[in-house]
Formats: C-alpha cells, sequence, structure tokens
C-alpha cells in the first residue's frame, strides 16, 4: 500500500474512531473529558497510531504535542511536546483553521552530527472538533535516493549508446562520400566495425547487469569448484593476455568450492581478469589465487599494472566510472565490468574490495561463501579410468 493510501486509511479509520467516541459513549470517562477540552487522546487512536510504520504525530489546539510515535521522535521531528519542523507547524494551523486535509513534501535537516537531510511525504488532517491536528509523515529519503540513481543510470546508459551510434552514422556517410576511393572504404569499414564491437559489449553488459540484479539473492545455487571457475575465465581471456605477453598464473588453495553459480562467478572473473590485462603494461604477470578463509573462499586477482588513484578506489565499482575514460574506450571498456563484479559478489551474500598503487598493480579479492559453511580444500575426483586400474 502507497503511503497516500496508507495515511488515507489512518485519516479516515481515526476519523470513525472519534466520531464513534463522541456519539457512542454515554458515560464519559476522563479521557473523554481529555479529549473534549483537546488536551487528551480520543479513545483507540493511541492503538491505531502505535501499529502505524511511519511517523505520527497528534497536536492539540496549542500546538502541543499530545503522542508521538517513537519514528516522529528519533527523526527529530519532536522534542519534548513541541514539533520541530516550521513547515509542519504551518501546515497544521491552516488545516486546523480550514478543517482541509493537506498533503506536502518536507525535507528536515540531520539532528545528529553528519547525518543528511530526511525527506518526508506528510499528509496532516483534523482529529475531531476539538482543534487537534494528525500529522503523519512518511521517510522517503531512500526512495527518492533510488529514483535519482534510476534517473542517472538511464541518462547515462543514453550517453554511451549515442557515442558509438554517432560514430556509426558519420562513419557510414563517409563511406558513402568515399565511394571511389577503396583504401578509404576499408579503414572506414574496419572503423566501423570496431564502433559495432564496443556497442555490443555494452549491450551485453547491460544485460548482464540486468540479469543479475533481477537475481540477488541467486535463484538456484550450488557447488561451484573454484579450479573449474578460474580455469574457465583464464580460457577466455588468454588470447587477450598473449597479446600483450602477460602470463596468466594461478596460485592458492586447490580444491576449494563456494555455494554459489558457476556461470556468474566465471563472469565476475573474466572482468577481473579482463581488466587486469586491459591496465597492465606488456610482458608482466596476473595472478589468480584462491585461499580458505573461515566460513568464506577468498579469490583474488592481481596485477602488476597501472594502478588506480587512491581517491577513485571507493568508487571504482559504481556504473560507469573510469579512471581515464579514453584509456578505458580504447581497451574496448564499457565501464560496467566492475559494476557486474559487484553485483555477483552481492547475490552470493559475499563482497569484494580492492587493493591497489599507482604504478605498482592492483588486487581485487572476491570473499565468497564456502560451500557446506567451511572452506576445506577437497582432492579432485578420481577419474573413473583412473579409479578402475
Ligand atoms: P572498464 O570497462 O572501463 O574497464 P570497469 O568497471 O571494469 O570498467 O572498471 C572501471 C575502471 O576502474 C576502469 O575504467 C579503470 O579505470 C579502473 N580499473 C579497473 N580494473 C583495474 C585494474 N586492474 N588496474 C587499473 N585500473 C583498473
Amino acid at each position: 500500500m502507497s503511503f497516500a493510501a496508507l495515511a488515507g486509511f489512518v485519516v479516515g479509520a481515526l476519523a470513525v474512531l472519534f466520531y464513534r467516541n463522541q456519539i457512542e459513549a454515554p458515560s464519559r470517562t476522563a479521557a473523554d473529558e481529555g479529549a473534549a477540552s483537546g488536551t487528551a487522546l480520543p479513545q483507540g487512536v493511541a492503538s491505531v497510531l502505535a501499529v502505524l510504520p511511519s511517523s505520527a504525530v497528534v497536536l492539540d489546539a496549542h500546538d502541543r504535542v499530545l503522542r508521538a510515535s517513537s519514528a516522529a521522535r528519533a527523526f527529530g521531528l519532536v522534542r519534548g511536546d513541541r514539533l520541530m519542523a516550521a513547515e509542519l507547524l504551518a501546515l497544521a494551523r491552516q488545516v486546523r483553521r480550514d478543517g482541509e486535509i493537506r498533503e506536502s513534501e518536507i525535507d528536515v535537516a540531520g539532528h545528529k552530527f553528519g547525518q543528511e537531510t530526511t525527506n518526508f511525504a506528510v499528509r496532516v488532517a483534523p482529529l475531531g472538533s476539538y482543534g487537534q491536528v494528525l500529522v503523519l509523515a512518511e521517510d522517503q529519503t531512500e526512495r527518492r535516493r533510488v529514483e535519482a540513481v534510476r534517473r542517472d543510470f538511464v541518462a547515462n546508459v543514453s550517453h554511451e549508446l549515442k557515442t558509438p551510434v554517432g560514430a556509426l552514422s558519420l562513419l557510414a556517410e563517409t563511406i558513402q562520400d568515399a565511394a571511389d576511393d577503396p583504401e578509404a572504404v576499408t579503414r572506414f569499414a574496419n572503423r566501423m566495425q570496431h564502433e559495432a564491437a564496443r556497442l555490443n559489449y555494452l549491450v551485453q553488459d547491460l544485460i548482464t547487469l540486468s540479469r543479475i540484479q533481477g537475481a540477488e539473492p541467486i535463484p538456484t545455487p550450488g557447488q561451484v569448484t573454484i579450479d573449474e571457475a578460474v580455469q574457465d575465465a583464464i580460457d577466455h581471456c588468454n588470447t587477450k593476455a598473449a597479446a600483450k605477453d602477460i602470463a596468466l598464473v594461478t596460485g592458492g588453495t586447490e580444491g576449494l568450492r563456494i555455494w554459489g553459480d558457476d556461470e556468474l562467478l566465471v563472469t565476475a572473473l573474466r572482468n577481473l581478469i579482463d581488466n587486469a590485462v586491459a591496465y597492465s603494461p606488456e610482458h608482466t604477470r596476473v595472478v589468480v589465487s584462491a585461499r580458505p578463509a573461515g566460513d568464506s573462499v577468498e579469490i583474488s586477482v592481481s596485477d602488476q599494472g597501472i594502478g588506480i588513484p587512491e581517491e577513485a578506489l571507493e568508487r571504482i565499482f559504481e556504473r560507469f566510472f573510469r579512471v581515464d575514460a579514453a584509456r578505458s574506450r580504447a581497451t574496448g571498456g564499457t565501464g560496467l565490468g566492475l559494476a557486474i563484479v559487484k553485483h555477483v559478489a552481492v547475490a552470493h551474500a559475499g563482497e569484494v574490495s580492492v587493493w591497489s598503487k599507482e604504478g605498482s598493480g592492483s588486487t581485487f579479492t572476491l570473499r565468497l561463501p564456502a560451500f557446506g559453511g567451511t572452506a576445506v580444500a577437497v582432492p579432485p575426483a578420481i577419474p573413473l579410468e583412473a579409479a578402475r586400474d
């Protein structure tokens, strides 16, 4: 149920309660007397407010707080018997004057040190006929943040798609103009292929990312053998590594297993190894190694490459974040590789971390839950043929 619907329901329910209190109670209690004078809550209202997930405040005719939910106090909307947000007080007074329900959005500055502004959807309604006013406020900071991230993402995707599509259309025009120069046609056609490949990588990464995000946590986890996943990932990256004479080396403990999805693990490792190769000079080494770590297995990919500046380290897993956009494009990067790695880790209830020093290299470490709850190395299964001999 949306906040507006819930707030509507609560306001309606409280109005009914209030009405009942007034017409049904033949013998008036002390609380009723209080309600009548506007200094106590009408019967039943407190129990309704107690079960509400949102911040709820009831003001008396003199703007004093008669009742405030703990959420309202925790958010700093109420201190003592005072409503702290001036905007809310102004709304409450308007509502008291004309009896009209009002809805609005307000920002409340963080009341604790370092806390950011909280954004509330509010609904203010009259409560009975003694000047009492009900204020319902729903924290929608997180929803707003998610909306903003989504908007940014769509803007970024559009921008990323525009570049290769624009280049393709320009190249097609140029080819038309150079129809009688076969050499130029070949050159431009090659560049068209390059841009089309870039577009293809981007679309593939977008599909992978949305698939992983839709599958958190993993729907059908199982036993995944690390050695096989590492070998699979290395096989995918061999050609690029060989072109730069980069040695892909495995190390650490053999026979470890995790509880997860082998395809996703291979995708994450491939992205890490791809990056290690792309951001390393020729004739270097990339080491992929696994080790047991209590209830988890740690798989690290280390390179001797250009490294990552310290100020960029905390943004490195964001979608489309690149230290050097031109370099990333030149190596066929989409800016989504590490975002995919992070989501693979999250989908496994694991994590990914990075160590890096500019000019020395980087190490990315995936920490994933061990199969069976404890990381133990099992010897490789003996092939049937060998077992029979
Ligand atoms: P890209 O497709 O651009 O490689 P990623 O999400 O995989 O996108 O990586 C984001 C950025 O992080 C890269 O553009 C690069 O600047 C930096 N990066 C990632 N891996 C490494 C690495 N092993 N060494 C140095 N920089 C790296």
